[in-house]
């Protein structure tokens, strides 16, 4: 009974050796074939699938910052519009990887329409190198929790991008990654097309907190791929702060300025 189990045993590492000596050439074909390419700029690459020289093209969100929020500001205020309007943010501070545009913008399009899910990683690199560099290094993170999209947008993308940069930030920072105890109730009306005010009224209520254990007396670092006008995460972050979160951080891969 041993020995046709060893045998069959062997046979099967054999077969494995020999599966992935064709898997490995037929990749190493492929990549002759078709040699992987920025997905940006279309640049030739050893690896990965964004090249160096669109990364360095990502420009830092400029100063004057907002002292509540992070946010731009015009130089002559201390606080940006919305904070002017709406009060002190429910988070302490955010930060993103760059201004949307150029090859960040292409490349969080790729990433959200084109399914080009690998984007995820370097954007994910992106974001962790900004938040070292900000006032985010100096919190005691606990968790990261990346922006729920509603279960019908989830299941329209297939994916969330905000957990892929979520999952690329906890990869290079260490870092738990917490899912679902953050969630987005329903879809909203898109956006766009409304002014702050309308579009503070059109999310209130949107995020709940499934699981009140996971976030309270936690420092939570939430990640989304774009801010625009702080709406959205002040919402979310208003809702783990309700549900006994002790900080909210904010990170994204980018800020509309
Ligand atoms: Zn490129
Ligand atoms: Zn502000």
């Amino acid at each position: 009974m041993k020995l046709p189990q060893r045998a069959n045993k062997s046979v099967s590492t054999i077969q494995q050796v020999f599966e992935n000596c064709v898997q490995q050439s037929a990749a190493g074909v492929l990549d002759i074939l078709y040699p992987p390419a920025c997905l940006v700029c279309s640049a030739w690459l050893q690896a990965g699938c964004l090249c160096q020289q669109c990364i360095n093209t990502f420009r830092p969100v400029p100063n004057p910052l907002c002292s509540w929020c992070g946010s731009p500001c015009p130089s002559s205020d201390i606080l940006c519009r919305h904070c002017r309007q709406t009060g002190a943010p429910p988070f302490h501070w955010s930060v993103a990887a760059g201004v949307y545009e150029g090859a960040l913008r292409q490349s969080i399009h790729c990433l959200k329409y084109r399914r080009k899910t690998a984007l995820a990683a370097p954007l994910g690199r992106a974001i962790y190198d900004a938040a070292v560099h900000s006032p985010l290094a100096e919190q005691n993170t606990d968790m990261v929790v990346p922006l729920p999209l509603s279960a019908a947008r989830r299941a329209q993308r297939g994916f969330n991008q905000a957990e892929l940069l979520a999952l690329a930030f906890c990869k290079q920072s260490g870092l738990p990654l917490c899912t679902g105890s953050l969630v987005r109730s329903g879809r909203g009306p898109s956006q766009t097309k409304f002014g702050i005010e309308q579009r503070r009224k059109n999310i209130q209520g949107l995020f709940m907190v499934r699981c009140i254990s996971r976030v309270e007396g936690k420092t939570i670092l939430l990640i989304d791929d774009v801010i625009t006008t702080t709406a959205t995460v002040r919402e979310a972050a208003g809702a783990l702060m309700d549900a006994g979160a002790k900080r909210v951080l904010v990170a994204a891969a980018a800020r509309a300025v």
